[in-house]
């Protein structure tokens, strides 16, 4: 594998698993760092804040600062800002939103409704987004996964079955969603480091957010096999990614 200057990570499935780092991964982090590399983690969950995945990565034995963590959230709300938003969503979306200078309404009007995972989700809650979005509020969704994985294997509904219910009810598509695969996030992490497409990598488990992500921007990526696919998988992904390794553990190795 040829060297670059700025890996992006997924989190789940690629550093750690739920609550566990990933074997390696530390070492190979601190490698990829000591060799003068730019790190930066890409995450779609908008549930908390950048300095709430820095803690957790840290809490795991990782260095992370939260200027290095990329979430939906964050992406949402430098979106957003400095207008104003309709939150449909978790306290960690309102918080990157107000830190990133917008305006977070409950009352009055708003120039967006932000939708993302919400498990306080009501009818009330959907009501009021689709009934402003019907009036010619902005709809921005976080991430558009339909379920996430919890212990156990157990799937969970994601934020997009909560962007598809304000959708149905509003009768429209959001206008732009954040999260992978789209590539607004890893385009904000390219245009933040000054560092070139073709010297970047996007390490992560899955083919159809992570890899498809990468091939819209147009960098290399790696697949790796510590999180939801398998080897076999692997060999039949698309779109295909440049490498597949076992875990981030075998990266900038020497
Ligand atoms: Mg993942």
């Amino acid at each position: 594998m040829k060297p670059y200057r700025l890996y992006i990570f997924d989190l789940d499935g690629v550093i750690y698993r739920g609550g566990e780092p990933i074997s390696g991964a530390s070492s190979a982090l601190e490698r990829i760092r000591s060799g003068g590399a730019a790190v930066r983690f890409l995450t779609n969950n908008s549930a908390q804040t950048r300095a709430a995945f820095a803690d957790k990565l840290r809490g795991l034995g990782f260095a992370a600062e939260p200027e290095e963590v990329f979430s939906s959230a964050y992406g949402a709300a430098r979106h957003v800002a400095p207008g104003s938003a309709f939150v449909v969503g978790e306290p960690g979306l309102k918080a990157e939103l107000e830190g990133a200078g917008a305006r977070v309404v409950e009352e009055g009007g708003a120039d967006w409704v932000a939708v993302g995972i919400c498990r306080g989700l009501t009818y009330d809650l959907i009501d009021e987004a689709q009934w402003r979005i019907r009036r010619g509020a902005r709809f921005l969704a976080t991430n558009i996964d339909s379920t996430y994985p919890d212990e156990g294997g157990r799937l969970r509904p994601g934020a997009g079955s909560v962007v598809a219910a304000v959708a149905e009810a509003a009768g429209r598509r959001p206008e732009i969603t954040i999260g992978k695969p789209e590539p607004a996030l890893a385009l904000m992490i390219l245009e933040d480091s000054g560092i070139s497409l073709n010297e970047t990598l996007l390490v992560g488990d899955r083919p159809d957010t992570d890899i498809e992500c990468a091939r819209r921007v147009g960098c290399d990526s790696a697949l790796v096999l510590t999180g939801v696919t398998s080897r076999a998988d692997a060999a039949r992904a698309v779109p295909k990614p440049t490498y597949v390794l076992d875990s981030v553990a075998g990266l900038a190795a020497e």
